[in-house]
Order: structure tokens, then sequence, then C-alpha cells
């Protein structure tokens, strides 16, 4: 029996073992909570109702949530073992559909009344019912499913009639660095594909209400790497190739989230590698979207030992 969550398909029953995720079968939130980072359509001026979920289906080896994503890490980090406010204890730590949607009915009413599912791929098959959870609580907002972009076109399909906006990572169109950084060699077929899918089901538009709130489309982000403007630029070329009309996040805010990383991952962003990337993007026609600032990187440092782990 494979799991078919995701494209990895591991051969195991998650009843019984973990995967590559190391998800169990059940959905796990390490926080529930307001969140002001997303782009402008997305948050307004009151936020969004973020969802984090525990693990992931890539477990990048730079990811900037590894408290929470990757817990290889946490197993391998004496500085987080030894903290006891992490290991799975984070402070609103929620186990289960149920749990989850209710504590979503506490925070939606402090936002714009739009859910993100944050790294939601390894539950794919658990939305569905999260959704319908919320809806009987008589709760009815935007869905966003916030993915690292690893997903399988019939996971997709599946969800289709649950998710309002797609916001999918597409992180390398360079299988090496995919292997090297994300243990996922077919990354980059896998994530056009599962874009061109989100394209066919939404389109290129992002309408709005009158308060400028989106409630249906595509926006893609890509977060630029230092060392690694090639990849940016493929990327940028094949999210082109789908529709200039596409609305695309670059964003700069990489930081080493820990010491020992390979290649350039040790650094930030420098101005040059991050202006040849924003070039491109008007070069290859992308007019829509956002370029964020390249001091974003002091911005985008979640700490999920806070109840606020955007806040500090
Ligand atoms: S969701 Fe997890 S267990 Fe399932 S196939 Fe993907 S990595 Fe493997």
């Amino acid at each position: 029996m494979n799991c078919t969550n995701c494209p990895r398909h591991c051969p195991v029953d998650r009843t019984v073992v973990r995967g590559f995720c190391q998800a169990d079968r059940e959905p796990e939130a390490a926080t529930v909570c307001l969140h002001r980072g997303e782009e402008p359509p997305l948050c307004g001026t009151k936020g969004i109702c973020n969802i984090f979920f525990e693990h992931c289906n890539l477990q990048c080896i730079y990811c900037q949530n590894q408290q929470i994503s990757n817990p290889r890490n946490i197993q391998n980090n004496p500085n987080i073992q030894n903290n006891p406010n992490i290991q799975n204890n984070f402070p609103s730590s929620l186990k289960g559909i149920e749990a989850i949607a209710d504590r979503v009915a506490e925070v939606l009413p402090q936002t714009e009344n739009i859910v993100g599912l944050v790294s939601p791929s390894h539950y794919a098959d658990s939305i569905p019912a999260l959704v319908e959870a919320l809806h009987r609580r008589n709760l009815h907002p935007t869905i966003v499913y916030n993915t690292g972009g690893y997903d399988s076109v019939e996971t997709l399909r599946a969800l289709e009639p649950y998710i309002d906006i797609y916001l999918p990572d597409f992180k390398y169109m360079d299988p090496a660095l995919a292997l090297r950084y994300s243990h996922a060699e077919d990354y980059p077929q896998v994530a056009l594909a599962a874009l061109k899918e989100m394209y066919y089901q939404k389109g290129s538009a992002l309408p709005t209400d009158d308060d400028g709130i989106a409630y249906r489309g595509i926006i893609v982000r890509h977060l630029v790497l230092p060392g690694q403007v090639e990849n940016s630029l493929a990327v940028l070329d094949a999210i082109a190739d789908i529709s200039t009309n596409l609305h695309v996040a670059l964003m700069a805010q990489y930081f080493p989230p820990v010491e020992g990383l390979p290649d350039q991952l040790g650094r930030t962003l420098t101005e040059e590698e991050y202006q040849k990337v924003t070039d491109h993007f008007y070069a290859v026609g992308l007019h829509r979207g956002w370029l964020q600032e390249l001091d974003a990187q002091a911005c985008y440092r979640p700490d999920f030992t806070n109840q606020q782990p955007f806040e500090r």
C-alpha cells in the first residue's frame, strides 16, 4: 500500500508507519494564528488565518520554517533537542481536524476571512474534511493552498472544489539542485505539471472584492537562493511559458537557518544576484506580482516557540 498524498508515493500505510515526510495519518498543526506576511490581496489590513501544518513532503535543507517542518533537523540539532518548547510541543500544537477547525473558528473573525493551509501536501486527503468541518461551524472562508509546489495532478484535481486560491512555490528547474536541496530530483517536472493544472483550474486572473481581497486565482512564489541565479532565471522562463499573465511573487528573504549548509546557502542574497533575477522577470514578459525588497531577510524569521511566530 502506497501513500498517494504526494508524488513520492512512499510504500507505507500511514496508519502504521510514517513515510518520508514523517507525518502521522491525522493532520497536526504547530500553530493556527493570525499572519500578516502574505501578499497584499491575501492579507488586506487585518491578515490571514494561517494553519501551519507540522512536517513537510520536501524537507528542504534550508527551510525557513524548519522548527516545524523538518523533524530530522530537530532530532539532529542539540539546541532544539534541549529546548522543552520544541519537539512537537509547540505552544498551540493541534492534532486532528476538529481541534484545528475549533482553533480556526477562534482566529478567523480577526482576519479578512481567509484561511491559509501552509505546507498542506502531506495532508491533502484530509483537506476536504477540514473544509467541511469549517462549513459545519458556519465558517465559509476563502481557502488558500500554500504549497511547496511538489503536488501531483491527481491530488490537485481531487482538491479543486475545496481550494479557492493556489499559492505554490516554484523552487527549481534544475533537477540536480532539487535533489541536493529538497531530495526530489523530479521536482521540476512535478512542479511544472502541478502549475499547469492550477492554471487550468483557476486561470491567470486574481479577482478581488471591494476591499482588494482576492477570492480566487493563483500566486506563484519563487525564493531566490544565493549562488543559484541561473536556476531562478529558468524558473521564471518556465512560468512565463505557461502564461506571462500569472501573478508572481519574487522573494529575497532567504537567510541561513542553520550553520554548515552547502554551496553558498550560508549567506544571504546579494544585490547583484537579485537585480539579475528581477531584470529577467520583466525581460520574459511577466508583469503581475510582487518583488520583495532585498532587506526583507530581517522580517521573515519565524519562531514557532512563540504563540505568534512572526512577531518579536
Ligand atoms: S505525503 Fe509523506 S508519506 Fe505520503 S508520499 Fe508524500 S512524503 Fe511519502
